[in-house]
Parts: structure tokens; C-alpha cells; sequence
């Protein structure tokens, strides 16, 4: 069993702002909210003279590159976490918010957590928020690491989802936690005319026995019409959160994040409201990516966001893993409409080497890909730029996926096919076309 209450106090003078660059003023009629995701807590991270032991999350790999910050092998060290919050903390301003997309745990076996390990990880994350944030509200999403047996979440009332309903007592009001408590979602209102609406896509992923043969489990998908539907009366935007993300994976061929039926279903539900839904915010892949939903007729009517996690950790046979990583997104105070990402990121390796945290910017969207906002054309311009002609915008992009994990590494050919048909089509009958068809265009380069 992990020693949940032993943390890491190994380092750490308050990380130095000065490459994180901020502007003292927002454009007028702009405001801005937060975005952390996969935190991933490992308790046990220790340094130590065998690499092999430093963190459970490794499952004996040698972390070799272990430091003060963490190591690519292993999940969070708590050093890590509260750098990030620090870094975070001193960027804020009163009106923000965060939106918390999920997965506090680390990746260790089943038998080193259990229950009451994984809510005391969400109740030390949470507390930590609130430390670190006491005057924002934060709005949180469940992910499939936020359960034991991890994936396992249940369509009704549980331990896990009770504890949340009451960690989270300080942000969110008694009729959405009432729908935490019962199913893991919930719905409130953050600014006047602007709804965020917490999905619980752990209900719709794949390794999910407790769900597997229930055509709506937990009654989510009928609260989420009825809930659309009230927003779209009542004149309101909303802002979609969720954990595993809607669309198709950008590494894997042809592969959802939840089951296909669900995908199928939820994409369609997004595009019948996609006049309501002004941004969708997901984690879970650790990566940096973007989607546009497009209409039948080929329209970009929705803009989604998967954003990169705070924990480094990639499994010992993947190729490349993320820095650490969290962001903002800028957003018009009219219509909730986006109009920007600034992405920020430690360098891990180097903040080891110097024993100091320079969480830095790492891009501004519009910038990095020339779009005049965020909004569902300008995405669907990024996407067609991505397509090789050759693209000059790919490389770019995939580094940025990464976190500017190495610039060394390159995705080309199907690599590259399988990452640009996961930003422009979410559908399974668009996507399959998008693979079949630009095959050829991608494998001649
Ligand atoms: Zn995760």
C-alpha cells in the first residue's frame, strides 16, 4: 500500500516567473480561464541510489533521468505538482477560473491502491487546489484513475463519487452535487450566460465492465439533452468538460477514446447543439491536440481541445512522452466564443539539471498557426493546413503534441494520417473516409 501521507519535500524555492510572460491586460472584451488535467500523484516518488525503486508508477523500469521534478518513467512527485500550482498561482487573476479535467492517481497496480487510497489522493489534490487558489472556483471533471478498480466507475451512487460530492462542496452548488453524487456529472453555471457542463465519460470507456451493456448508464445521456436544452432556452453557451475525450485517438488507427456506439451518439448529440456548445475541453491521452466537429454537410460547427497533462510519464515502450504542461484559454465575454490558447511547460530535464522550476510559455495558438481565433473555421483552417503538400505546419503541430518532448522525433506518413484525420473528422463514417482517401497523399511524401 502506497504511504499516501509521506510526500516528496524535497525541494523547492518558489518557481521564478520571468519566462512566463503574462500580459497585465487582457484585450477588451476578453477573459480567461485555466486548464490542468492528469495530474497523476505518485506518493511513493523518492529519490534514491537505485533508479528501479525511485517511484511505484515505473513498475521497476530504471528511472534513470529522475530529479527533483520527476522523471519521464514515473508519475507526479508532489514537487512537481505544487511547482505547477506556484507557477500557476502567481498568473491568476481574480476572475479566472480552472477547469480540472481528471486522474489524480498514479499508474501503479491494482493492489498498491484501493478506495480509500485513490479519494485521499483526489482530497490531497483538491486540498492542494484550494491552497494554492482560494479564490477560484474550480470545476472538475471525474477520469478513469479517479476510481478503483481504475476504469471500473459504476452508473449509481458509490464511495468515490460521494467523497467527491463532498470534496468539492466549496466550488459547486447543492443541485450539482446532487448529480455528482448520483452518477459523476453535473451542470452549473460559471458567468452569467455561460454554463459548464461535467460529463463522466468514464461511464462510456471501453475498459468499463460495470457499464458494458447499458444503453445509458447512469441516465446521463438523457440529462444531457434535457440539460442542452435548457441552456439553449435560457440563451446560455456551454462549455463541454470530460475526462476521455470525444473523436478518434491521434496515435492509434482507427480507434475511438470510449466505445464506438457512445462516440457515435455523443458526436451526434454535439452537433444538434452545436449553436449552444461554444468550447469542449478534454485530457486523458497526456497530449496536446485539437478537433474540429464538423456538420454533415462538412461544416465546422464545434471546437474541442485535448490538453496535455501535468504528469511526464510514458510507458517504457512508447517513443516519446509530454513535459509537464498546463494552459489558458482566452475567451470573448460576449458569446463565451474562443479566441485563444497560451500553452505553458516545464523543460523536466532541465529543471532537474538546475534544481528550479522555469515553467515557461510554450506557444500561443493564433500565433504558432496564424488563425484569428479559436472558433470552429479557424480550426478546421489548422486542420486542412496540417494536410501535406507538404505541410510546414505539421512539424510544428506533432512538437507541440509532445510538449517539446524532442524535436528529433517526427511523425510522417501513416503517423502523420492518423493525426490529422483525428482533428478533422470525430464521426466513424467521415473519419474511415478521411483514412481511405488521403492515404495516398500522405504515403507519396
Ligand atoms: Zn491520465
Amino acid at each position: 500500500m502506497l504511504e499516501l501521507h509521506t510526500f516528496v519535500l524535497l525541494c523547492c524555492s518558489a518557481a521564478p516567473l520571468w519566462a512566463a510572460p503574462t500580459r497585465s491586460h487582457l484585450p477588451p472584451g476578453t477573459a480567461r480561464f485555466w486548464h490542468i488535467t492528469d495530474l497523476h500523484l505518485d506518493p511513493s516518488y523518492h529519490l534514491g541510489p537505485d533508479p528501479t525503486t525511485v517511484c511505484l508508477s515505473s513498475k521497476g523500469a530504471a528511472a534513470s533521468g529522475a530529479g527533483v521534478f520527476g522523471d519521464f518513467l514515473c508519475d507526479s512527485p508532489f514537487s512537481l505538482i505544487r511547482s505547477a500550482f506556484t507557477s500557476m498561482a502567481a498568473l491568476t487573476q481574480p476572475q479566472d477560473f480552472i477547469i480540472w479535467t481528471g486522474d489524480s492517481p498514479p499508474h501503479v497496480p491494482v493492489d498498491k491502491l484501493s478506495t480509500d487510497a485513490v479519494v485521499q489522493v483526489i482530497a490531497n489534490m483538491t486540498h492542494t487546489l484550494r491552497q494554492h487558489f482560494p479564490q477560484l472556483t474550480v470545476y472538475p471533471a471525474l477520469g478513469n484513475h479517479d476510481y478503483w478498480p481504475q476504469d471500473q466507475m459504476p452508473d449509481s451512487t458509490n464511495a468515490v463519487y460521494e467523497a467527491a460530492a463532498e470534496l468539492w462542496k466549496p466550488w459547486l452548488q447543492p443541485e450539482a452535487l446532487s448529480t455528482l453524487s448520483r452518477g459523476g456529472f453535473y451542470s452549473q453555471l460559471a458567468r452569467p450566460g455561460l454554463r459548464i457542463l461535467s460529463l463522466n465519460t468514464i461511464l462510456y470507456y471501453g475498459p468499463n465492465r460495470a457499464t458494458r451493456n447499458a444503453t445509458d448508464p447512469a441516465g446521463q445521456f438523457k440529462w444531457l439533452e434535457a440539460t442542452l436544452q435548457d441552456a439553449a432556452r435560457n440563451q446560455e453557451k456551454v462549455y463541454i468538460i470530460a475526462h476521455v475525450p470525444v473523436g478518434f485517438l491521434p496515435f492509434a488507427s482507427g480507434t475511438t477514446a470510449m466505445r464506438a456506439g457512445a462516440n457515435e451518439r455523443l458526436v451526434s448529440v454535439f452537433r444538434r447543439y452545436s449553436h449552444v456548445i461554444a468550447g469542449q475541453f478534454y485530457g486523458h491521452t497526456h497530449r496536446d491536440s485539437v478537433m474540429v466537429l464538423l456538420d454533415r454537410r462538412g461544416e465546422a460547427v464545434s471546437s474541442a481541445f485535448v490538453a496535455p497533462a501535468v504528469t511526464p510519464i510514458r510507458n517504457v515502450l512508447e517513443a516519446y512522452s509530454n513535459n509537464p504542461a498546463f494552459r489558458t484559454y482566452w475567451y470573448h465575454t460576449g458569446d463565451y466564443s474562443l479566441r485563444d490558447v497560451w500553452q505553458y511547460f516545464l523543460n523536466l530535464t532541465e529543471a532537474n539539471q538546475k534544481q528550479r522550476s522555469d515553467w515557461r510559455l510554450e506557444y500561443v495558438m493564433s500565433e504558432a498557426f496564424g488563425l484569428t481565433d479559436l472558433q470552429p473555421r479557424s480550426l478546421l483552417q489548422l486542420g486542412l493546413s496540417l494536410l501535406p503538400a507538404p505541410s510546414r505546419t505539421f512539424p510544428t503541430y506533432f512538437s507541440h503534441y509532445m510538449v517539446d518532448y524532442d524535436r528529433s522525433i517526427t511523425c510522417e506518413g501513416e503517423c502523420q494520417l492518423r493525426q490529422v484525420c483525428a482533428v478533422l473528422h470525430m464521426d466513424r463514417p467521415s473519419y474511415s473516409k478521411c483514412v481511405s482517401e488521403r492515404r495516398a497523399g500522405f504515403s507519396q511524401l
